[in-house]
Formats: structure tokens, C-alpha cells, sequence
């Protein structure tokens, strides 16, 4: 029997086993067989851990440092995290399934998000205001929030979780993390270079166990001050009720069901590489799939016959292999998820032109793959255009004109991402103002940036991280008064 890589939590700086001792197995999706453990944690775990960040907030050296050595730490750990890019990517393509190349791509670029908001620490300013009264000095400051809860899902765990990490540690908050049980290791990893960074105990923590347990305790948990949270819309709206019962602050970046748009004038190889890209790279699981794609009639059949041509050509193998295109899905639930979809999609009339099943050659016959699935004259109000599938599947779905394809784009209840194909710059910025989304790709798709801010519209969440604006997501003001004048004016009426 293969001895199980062994992952323990992180709490005030301790590596730490869970109160019971019980273990939570983490299986590879390519081999079907569990490759490590991690510990499964309950509430008198979320209670020691959230005691440990809440006690480095109020009284550890966290508390007094100075900003401008809160952000060189910051760009200490993203030197760590460049030196360990490869060891971390393996980690999380054994977890999760995608491929190297990708969790590669991520590792490598995570460190950026480090050094940019490690720059921005020490540039958190308040103002002076020319207060309207006399005999006052009033200004603001703004000043962390507290005890950060950062939940993330299994699909892409530290880049995730780097989007919250990197501006809540700016902003001089603590944090306790708590990663999918199905893909926790990379995140426990990752502490030990919070350690060799120089990070003080307690400042970042790990609870790994299952969501309805853990996640749900942390979110009550009065001690934490906001909860970041990245996941199904469904999950999100649960956190959301919990944490408003505690009146926290709170992000959410929840799904999407983004329309990728192909117009006539497009360069329509480019525009089929584009679709390709936006639903089959990562096997569709990522939140930002566009998993609807418009094509205007006209090119309809030739870029649907292209789209197919390509996504038949997609070489499916071990996610470690740099020959592979597509891999496994993360989770056996998932899978199931994912075919259960297919299913409806087949019996609501959707017309499948690829893929659909399991594929059947025997190398693959452990791993939890789903062949690339496309599905044509798809009507918008099907549910396979409606809702979030997070997996192979593209629904091709045709439209008139720009009237029509805006008004498909925006007829979802979601609003995370979108393209537009297109060689007509008027087209595209016309599309770019009314597509309600909080990001519009034109003749790209799925670029993102430290610089760039993310977020959704609609129920794609509530927050933006990245950019200089996502540090304010973890930040509150203050107004401070300070009377000038001697003695105190009549205390019965507001000054
Ligand atoms: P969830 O939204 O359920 O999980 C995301 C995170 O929240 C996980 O760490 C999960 O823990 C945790 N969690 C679950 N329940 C609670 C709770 N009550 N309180 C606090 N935290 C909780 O995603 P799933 O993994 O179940 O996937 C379900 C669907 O969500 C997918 O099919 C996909 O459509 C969508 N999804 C979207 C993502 C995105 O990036 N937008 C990412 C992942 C999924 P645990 O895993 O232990 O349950």
C-alpha cells in the first residue's frame, strides 16, 4: 500500500492535528486513489485557530509593526513562493486534477499579487478634512478589520486564495483559512513559508475539514470580522445569511454563466481558439467558463463546425504530462454533476455535436474525466444555458444581431465575465457599456491580473479583488476629533 503524504494544519504557528485525530483523505481525480491526508477538523478547531489570528490582531508584534515591514514581508514570502512554484503546482495538479501547465502558470505568477499589494501596505492614507466647525482637527484613518475568514473552493486553491491573502495581510489584518477538503494540501504547503518568511505566529492559520462543519462554524464565529469567500452561488448565499445575522463584511465571488460572443467581422480562428479556451482549458472548471457561446447566424454553422473540429482534437491524459489538453474533473460528485447536466441538456432538446460521456479508452478509464462536450442550438432558456455546470460542456447558442446578442449576454442571472469577438472597435466598446458583467474580454479570454480588479455583478458576488481597490475590501475608517479650543462648549446641544 502507497504511504499517504501527510498535511497538517497550521495554528499560532504550531503544526497542529485536529482535536479528534481523524483524517480526511485527498484523492488524485487521475488515479482515483487517495494520495495524502489532511486533518479533519470540527468547531474546537475553528475556535483555536481564530483564538490564535484574533490574539496575533490585538497583541503580537502584527499588531505594532510598521506598514512598511508588513509589506516587505510580503514580498519575502512571494520570493519563497517563486522558489517553490514547481513543488506547489504538483501538489495541486495531485489534488485537483488540472494540468501542470496551468497550475504551473499560476504558482509561478502568485508571487505578483505578493509584491504589488506588499507595495500598496504602506500607502494606506488617510486625509486631513478641512472640518467645517472651529476649533477642531479631524482626520481619518483606516485601519484593518480584524480576523478574516478565507474560504476557497477546489478549482485553482492558492490562486484563490492569494486573492484574498495578499491584500488582507496588506491591510494588516489575521487570517484563518479554510480550504476545500478535497483540495487542502497545497494551501497547508504554503504556511511553512509563512514561518521562513518571517510571518509572525498566529497571523495566518489553516482549519481543513468539510464545509457544513467548519466552514459554517468560522462564518458564525464572533471573532471573525469579515469572511472572503470564493464558491457556488448556492454556498455563497448561505454564507452571506450567516454572516449578516453577525453583521460582517463579507466578499463573495460566486459563479457565472458567461456568454463568449462571436460576431460576423471577427477573426473567426482566433475567435474558435477563444471559445476553446474559455471552456475547455481546466475542463470548464473555472469560475470565469464561457460556458455560453454566441455566434451570430450568419457564421453559425462555419464556427460551430470549427469549434467541434478542435475541441475532437484535444489530447486527454495525466494532467502532468505536458502533452495533455484536458484532464480530469476535481471530484467524483462533480462528475456526476457534470453528467447529470448533459442528460437534462439531451432531454430538454439541446443537440449534442461532441463528447457527452465517459470517455472510453482505457488509460483514462480511472481518472475522472468527461469528454469535451458541445451542445448546439441551444436555446437561452434551457437549463444547461441557465445554470453553472463547472465542467466540459459549451452550449452554442445563435443570435440576429447586437440588439439580440446583448440581450442573450445579459438574460442570466449572473454577471462575472464575458467576450466579445469582433474587428469593429465600435462594436466592442458599444458591447464592452451594456454587457453587465465585471469583465468584458475583447479578441481574449481569461486574462487576469494582480493590477486588474475582479469581481461579479449580479449573483457573481459582491466585492472586487485584485487591483488597488480590493485593499479597501479589507479595511474600515476611522474619523478622529480633536478639539482645539480651551475648556468644552455647552455639552446639551451637538457640536
Ligand atoms: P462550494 O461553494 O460548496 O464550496 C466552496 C467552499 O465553501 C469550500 O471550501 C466549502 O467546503 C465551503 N463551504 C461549503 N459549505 C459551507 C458553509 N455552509 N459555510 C461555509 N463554507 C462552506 O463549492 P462546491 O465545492 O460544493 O461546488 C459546488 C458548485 O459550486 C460547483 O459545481 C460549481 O458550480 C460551483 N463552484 C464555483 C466556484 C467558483 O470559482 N465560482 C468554485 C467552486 C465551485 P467543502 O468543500 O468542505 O464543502
Amino acid at each position: 500500500m502507497v504511504e499517504l503524504a501527510h498535511f497538517r494544519n497550521t495554528v499560532g504557528g504550531e503544526h497542529v492535528e485536529s482535536a479528534t485525530g481523524n483524517w480526511i483523505e485527498s484523492v488524485n481525480p487521475y488515479t482515483g486513489e487517495p494520495w495524502a491526508k489532511v486533518p479533519h477538523c470540527n468547531a474546537t478547531d475553528v475556535d483555536a485557530a481564530v483564538d490564535a489570528a484574533h490574539n496575533a490582531f490585538v497583541k503580537g508584534p502584527w499588531a505594532t509593526m510598521a506598514p512598511t515591514a508588513r509589506g516587505k514581508l510580503l514580498h519575502r514570502l512571494g520570493d519563497l513562493i517563486a522558489r517553490e512554484a514547481s513543488k506547489l503546482a504538483e501538489i495541486e495538479v495531485r489534488d485537483n486534477g488540472k494540468l501542470l501547465a496551468e497550475m504551473a502558470g499560476q504558482t509561478r505568477y502568485i508571487p505578483e499579487w505578493f509584491y504589488y499589494f506588499g507595495g500598496l501596505a504602506d500607502k494606506i492614507e488617510g486625509g486631513v478634512i478641512p472640518i467645517d466647525k472651529p476649533d477642531l482637527f479631524t482626520y481619518t484613518k483606516r485601519e484593518p478589520l480584524g480576523v478574516v475568514a478565507a474560504i476557497t473552493p477546489w478549482n485553482s486553491p492558492l490562486l484563490l486564495l492569494t486573492w484574498k491573502l495578499a491584500p488582507a495581510l496588506a491591510a494588516g489584518n489575521t487570517i484563518v483559512i479554510k480550504p476545500s477538503e478535497f483540495t487542502s494540501c497545497s494551501t497547508l504547503a504554503l504556511m511553512d513559508l509563512f514561518r521562513e518568511a518571517g510571518f509572525p505566529d498566529g497571523v495566518v492559520n489553516t482549519v481543513t475539514g468539510y464545509g457544513h462543519e467548519i466552514g459554517a462554524a468560522l462564518v458564525e464565529h464572533p471573532k471573525v470580522a469579515k469572511v472572503a469567500f470564493t464558491g457556488g452561488d448556492a454556498t455563497g448565499a448561505r454564507v452571506y445569511a450567516s454572516a449578516a445575522r453577525h453583521i460582517k463584511h463579507v466578499t463573495l465571488e460566486l459563479g457565472g454563466k458567461s456568454p463568449n460572443i462571436i460576431f460576423e467581422d471577427a477573426n473567426l480562428d482566433d475567435a474558435v481558439k477563444g471559445a476553446i479556451s474559455g471552456i475547455f482549458a481546466a475542463s470548464g472548471q473555472t469560475c470565469i467558463a464561457g460556458s455560453r457561446l454566441l455566434v451570430q447566424r450568419s457564421v453559425y454553422d462555419e464556427v460551430s463546425a470549427k469549434v467541434v473540429e478542435l475541441a475532437r482534437s484535444a489530447r486527454l491524459g495525466d494532467p502532468m504530462s505536458p502533452h495533455t489538453q484536458v484532464g480530469p474533473i476535481t471530484t467524483l460528485p462533480q462528475r456526476h454533476k457534470v453528467l447529470d447536466y448533459i442528460n437534462v441538456a439531451e432531454s430538454e432538446g439541446a443537440k449534442c455535436l461532441l463528447g457527452g460521456k465517459i470517455p472510453e479508452a482505457p488509460e483514462l478509464a480511472r481518472g475522472w474525466f468527461v469528454e469535451p462536450t458541445i451542445f448546439g442550438n441551444v436555446s437561452n432558456s434551457m437549463r444547461i444555458a441557465r445554470e453553472e455546470v463547472f465542467g466540459p460542456v459549451l452550449s452554442i447558442i445563435p443570435f440576429e444581431d447586437d440588439e439580440e446578442a446583448i440581450e442573450i449576454a445579459n438574460d442570466t442571472i449572473f454577471g462575472l465575465a464575458s467576450g466579445v469577438w469582433t474587428s469593429s472597435i465600435r462594436r466592442a466598446i458599444r458591447m464592452a457599456d451594456r454587457i453587465r458583467a465585471g469583465t468584458v474580454w475583447v479578441n481574449t479570454y481569461r486574462a487576469v491580473s494582480f493590477m486588474a480588479p475582479f469581481g461579479g455583478y449580479k449573483l457573481s458576488g459582491i466585492g472586487r479583488e485584485s487591483g488597488q481597490d480590493a485593499i479597501g475590501e479589507y479595511l474600515q475608517t476611522k474619523c478622529v476629533w480633536i478639539n482645539l479650543a480651551e475648556g468644552v462648549p455647552n455639552p446639551f446641544v451637538m457640536r
